[in-house]
Formats: C-alpha cells, structure tokens, sequence
C-alpha cells in the first residue's frame, strides 16, 4: 500500500515527535527501516532540518547516539549551500562519462526495468510522490551507469513526481550517482538490492558481481529511451484581498511555513510563478499537495504569475520573502532560511568538509 502524507500541521509536528534517530542510524539503507517520511515537509519549507534536530537536541539525545540521524540532515543543508554557490543544472565538478544519450529509459518510465524492487519502488513513486532514498540511488544508477543516460532529464522526471522534490539535493543526488560530483559513479547489484529491499530475485542482468557490473554493456531491458514533455497545472489566481498598508509575505513552493510571522498582519500570498514551474515542472499531485499544506496559513491568497506582476498590480508595502536559488527576479526583504549550522556558508567541495565544519558548530550549540 502506497503511503499517505498528511498536510494537517499538527500530524507534521507529531511525526518529528516521533522519530527514533537512534534506531534510524542501524535501519535507515532499509526500505522498510526508521526512516522519518519528512523529506516532502522539510523541502515544502513547512519544517526545517534545525527545527528538527532541535527536537532531538530537546530530548536528550547527544551527538554520537544519533550521528547518522544528523549527517544526513546535514546532506539537505550541504546540497542547498551547493546550490547557492554553484550551477548544479550542470555537471559540477567532471562531466559524466559513459553518456551515449540525453533522454530516460522508457522502462524506467513505465516502471518496467524487470528488477522488481525497482519496478516496485516507481509505482509507488507515481501513486504515492514518494521514494526511499536507496530506491532513488538503484533508479538513477540503472539510468545513469546502465543505460548510460545523462542525469538531467531523468532528474526532472523523478523530480516531476516526487512530493519531496527539492531541485537542490535531486540534482546534485543524480550527480551524485552519475559521478560528476564527486568522481565515483555508484553501482549496485542485484544481491544489494535484494539486501536492503527485502526481495529475493535471482536470474536478472544485475546477478553480477561489481567487477561484471562495471563497465557493463547496456542491458536489452534499458535499450529504449523516451524524452519527456514534463508540464504542470497551475490553479488560477484566487486573489481578491489586498491591503495596501499592510507588509506582504511571500510564500511559493519552497516556504510554506506557517510559523514565518505568524503574529503579524500582512498580505499572505502563494506565489505560482509560471516560468519557474515551467523550467521544474511538477506532477498534479504536488500541486494538491501544496495547496493541502498552504491551508496551514491563515489567510493565504494565491497568485499564478511573476512576482513582477504581482508588485506590478500591488506596488505599495514591504514584500517579505525567505531568501531560495529559485526565487526569480523577487525584490524586497530577504530573509535567511533555518540551517543547522547558519554560520557555515559557501560551498565546500566535499560533505565530509562541510561536515567536519558543521559538527563544531553543531556540539557549540548542544553546549548552550
Ligand atoms: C537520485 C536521488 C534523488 C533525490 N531527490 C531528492 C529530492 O528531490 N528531495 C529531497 O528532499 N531529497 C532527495 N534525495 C535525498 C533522499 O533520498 C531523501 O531526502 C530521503 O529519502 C527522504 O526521505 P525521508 O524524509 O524519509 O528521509 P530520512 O532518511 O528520514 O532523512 C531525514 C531527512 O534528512 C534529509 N536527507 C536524508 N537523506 C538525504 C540525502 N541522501 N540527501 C539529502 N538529504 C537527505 C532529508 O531532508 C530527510 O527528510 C534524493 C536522493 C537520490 C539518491
């Protein structure tokens, strides 16, 4: 059964009360392990990963029973300090190799790749706007290292339907993969699939060891390729109540935090600005998705077009907005977004030293 995300936000605050960071660290590669289901929060910019960590630090928890935990919410952290910093629509750091087209495998499409765990994993991507993080790592490995696709049009297919879908750590994941990141492209095979799926298949083109793995001939399975039209509905403008005196708080597909100057008046809009969504297209589910959760906001109107055309038709007041890469041509006050270690900024070449920063900053805070 595919899994329901509630947009109620008390339901959101419950499910980080929930979360055992310690059972997480031992479970999480697994499909069925403590994995939080957060991800489409913390990218919608409901919550926050310091919100987050904050609970846990509220807790008791201490730094070395929930490492793992915290690392990977520093992974969302580092890719958004990358995308601040660096083109990530382009291989970062070396371009992909192996790269003999530009478009995805139509089995991957139509979830059909003949590795059952996978296969599986998409369906319930299309039904439920979800997928577990290694079932996202065997999808881009198939296409990138098998079928031997460039990562960018696949990336906006997945980043197409996942609820979740945050351009900073989709691209840079499929880099990731791919090896533009970081040098290395991941591979796994079928006894790794099987491991950490739970599925016990045998006989498939990826019962190899790594050494017949790589570099393999492209299996007849992944041979066909599609190039997607990706387009997204947009609702209408439903925007009728303006005050001129008072400041506007601007809310899009990134910030949708109901706390953000919760206690002041102010003009509260969604901004559905057509041509980012047509540069990221997203399914309709998250479109519903989006409206669901902006019922958490007392007040929000919302408005389909430019932010130029909304302070075309609105000039007077202060525009207020939390400071995003996808932000096209917003003027105004900026504001920062929540990090987990505000003051390591800029772009580090690697995790591990970002990390090695943001771990000082992480045991400063716990101290206080
Ligand atoms: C090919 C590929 C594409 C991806 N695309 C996205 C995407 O569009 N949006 C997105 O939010 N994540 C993406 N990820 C990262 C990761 O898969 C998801 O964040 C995670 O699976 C979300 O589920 P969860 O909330 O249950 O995560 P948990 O495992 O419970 O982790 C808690 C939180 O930590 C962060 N996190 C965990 N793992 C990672 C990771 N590997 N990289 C970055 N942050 C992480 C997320 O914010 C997550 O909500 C992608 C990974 C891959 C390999």
């Amino acid at each position: 059964m595919s899994r329901n995300f509630s947009t109620e936000y008390h339901q959101i605050l419950d499910a980080i009360d929930q979360i055992d960071p310690v059972k997480y660290g031992y479970t999480r590669n697994h499909i069925d392990g403590a994995v939080t289901y957060l991800s489409p929060y913390i990218a919608r910019g409901v919550i926050n990963t310091r919100m987050v960590l904050e609970k846990m630090i509220e807790k008791g928890y201490r730094l070395g029973q929930m490492e793992t935990f915290v690392k990977e919410l520093c992974w969302r952290d580092y890719f958004q300090r990358v995308a601040q910093a660096k083109n990530i629509n382009t291989d970062i750091r070396q371009e992909q190799s192996m790269v003999t087209n530009r478009a995805i495998p139509v089995a991957v499409v139509n979830a059909n790749t003949g590795i059952n765990a996978i296969d599986k994993a998409i369906r319930d991507l299309y039904a439920s706007g979800y997928m577990h993080n290694h079932c996202r790592m065997y999808t881009a490995f198939l296409t990138c290292n098998l079928a031997q696709s460039h990562w960018l049009q696949p990336a906006r297919w997945m980043y197409h339907h996942l609820l979740d879908g945050d351009w900073a750590s989709n691209a840079c994941s499929w880099q990731w993969v791919a090896g533009t990141k970081n040098g290395k492209k991941y591979y796994a095979n079928q006894e790794n699939i099987n491991k950490y799926t739970g599925s016990n298949q045998t006989g498939t083109y990826l019962n190899k060891s790594y050494e017949e793995l790589y570099p393999a001939e492209i299996p007849a399975a992944l041979t066909e390729y599609a190039t997607l039209n990706l387009s997204t509905n947009l609702p209408t403008t439903n925007f009728e109540d303006w005050h001129a005196d008072w400041p506007t708080f601007i809310y899009n597909y990134y910030n949708l935090d109901p706390l953000w100057h919760k206690n002041e008046n102010g003009n509260r809009v969604l901004l559905l600005d057509p041509n980012v969504f047509s540069d990221y297209p997203v399914s309709d589910k998250c479109i519903s998705f989006i409206l669901e959760l902006s019922k958490n906001i007392p007040g929000i109107q919302i408005f389909t077009g430019s932010f130029e055309e909304l302070k075309q038709q609105h000039p007077a007041g202060d525009y207020y907005f939390k400071e995003h890469p996808l932000n096209s041509g917003y003027q105004g006050k900026e504001e920062p977004r929540d990090w987990i270690a505000p003051d390591v900024n800029g772009y580090y070449p690697s995790f591990f030293a970002y990390w090695k920063k943001a771990e000082k900053s992480i045991l400063k805070w716990m101290e206080n």
